[in-house]
C-alpha cells in the first residue's frame, strides 16, 4: 500500500491543481490520495479554501475519481482550530459528507487577547514577533497555549487524523526551549493520553525536513517512541502543496517507522479506517 491523505492544492494554499497531484500519484503507483484542502475561516486569510468554492473542489475530485479508477480518492478538509473563533468540525462533515477531517492547530489564541500567533508559514519573523507582542516572550506560556489550544481540539472536536502534532517546534529551531525540558515533555504525553482515549490517528509528516524548516518529523522521536507503546494508529503524510512533493521522504518515513517499531498504518476500507502491514 502507498497512501498519503494530507494533500493541498490551488483550492487554499497549494500550487498545482488537483488533476497534477492525481497524475503525479498514479504514475507512482499510490492507492489512496486524499485532499485537504484548508478549512475554511472566518476572518481574511490566504491559506483556506473559499466556503462558496467547497462545491467545485468535491465536483473536481469526483470527476478525477471517474478518470482514475485505479487510484483510490478522497476528499478532505484540514480544519483549524481557533477557540471562539473556528466552526465546529462537525458542521463541514455534515454539510459536505467528507471522507474524513484532518485537525490542527496553526493559529494560537492568547486567552487575553484577541490577536493570533502564527506558527506556521515560511517566516520565522512572525513567530518571533508573535511570542514577542502576544506573550512578552515567554516561551512557556506560548508553547503551553499551543498544546492547550490542541488539547481542546482533542477534546471537543470530531475528526480522524491529528495534523503535525508538535509543529510548534518548527520555528523554535532550539533557540528557546529544548523538547526534552520537563514542562514539555508533560503537556506532550498529555497530548498522547488525549489521543488514545479518542482513537485519533497521528500523522508522520515529512514537510519540515523537505522544506528544509526544520531537521526532524513531525513528530519527533520520543512521541513516535511513545505512540509505539501505546500502539497509537498513524498514517504517513507529506503535506504536498505540489506535486513532486507527495513522494518526498516517503522511504525515510517508513525507516523512520520502522525504527521504533512501527509497522502498522491506517488505510481507508469503505469509509472505515483499516491496518496495513509496512
Ligand atoms: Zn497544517
Ligand atoms: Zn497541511
Amino acid at each position: 500500500m502507498k497512501c498519503n491523505y494530507h494533500t493541498h492544492s490551488t483550492y487554499c494554499d497549494g500550487k498545482e491543481m488537483l488533476f497534477r497531484f492525481v497524475e503525479e500519484a498514479s504514475r507512482l503507483h499510490f492507492d489512496q490520495l486524499g485532499f485537504s484542502s484548508h478549512s475554511p475561516v472566518s476572518f481574511e486569510n490566504d491559506f483556506g479554501i473559499k466556503e462558496e468554492k467547497i462545491p467545485d473542489y468535491i465536483a473536481e475530485i469526483q470527476q478525477l475519481k471517474v478518470q482514475y479508477p485505479e487510484l483510490q480518492l478522497f476528499t478532505a478538509l484540514e480544519c483549524d482550530f481557533i477557540p471562539g473563533i473556528t466552526r465546529p468540525f462537525s458542521d463541514f462533515q455534515k454539510q459536505y459528507h467528507l471522507d474524513y477531517i484532518i485537525g490542527g492547530v496553526h493559529l494560537v489564541k492568547p486567552q487575553d487577547s484577541s490577536q493570533l500567533w502564527f506558527i506556521d508559514g515560511s517566516k520565522i519573523e512572525t513567530y518571533d514577533n508573535g511570542l514577542a507582542d502576544l506573550f512578552h516572550h515567554d516561551i512557556k506560556k506560548a508553547v503551553s497555549a499551543f498544546w492547550e489550544q490542541t488539547f481542546e481540539m482533542i477534546e471537543t472536536q470530531h475528526f480522524d487524523i491529528i495534523a503535525h502534532l508538535d509543529k510548534i517546534k518548527m520555528h523554535n529551531q532550539k533557540r528557546f526551549f529544548t523538547e526534552s525540558e520537563d514542562w514539555y515533555l508533560r503537556l506532550v504525553d498529555h497530548s498522547l493520553e488525549l489521543i488514545k482515549q479518542k482513537a485519533l490517528i497521528v500523522e508522520i509528516n515529512s514537510r519540515g525536513i523537505y522544506k528544509k524548516r526544520c531537521p526532524d518529523f513531525y513528530p519527533s522521536d520520543y512521541i513516535l517512541q511513545k505512540i509505539s507503546k501505546l500502539k497509537i494508529p498513524m498514517v504517513i503524510s507529506s503535506d504536498a502543496h505540489q506535486s513532486e512533493e507527495l513522494s518526498m521522504c516517503y522511504e525515510a518515513t517508513i525507516q523512520k517507522l520502522r525504527s521504533f517499531g512501527i509497522y502498522q498504518l491506517m488505510y481507508l476500507k469503505q469509509g472505515k479506517w483499516e491496518e496495513y502491514s509496512i
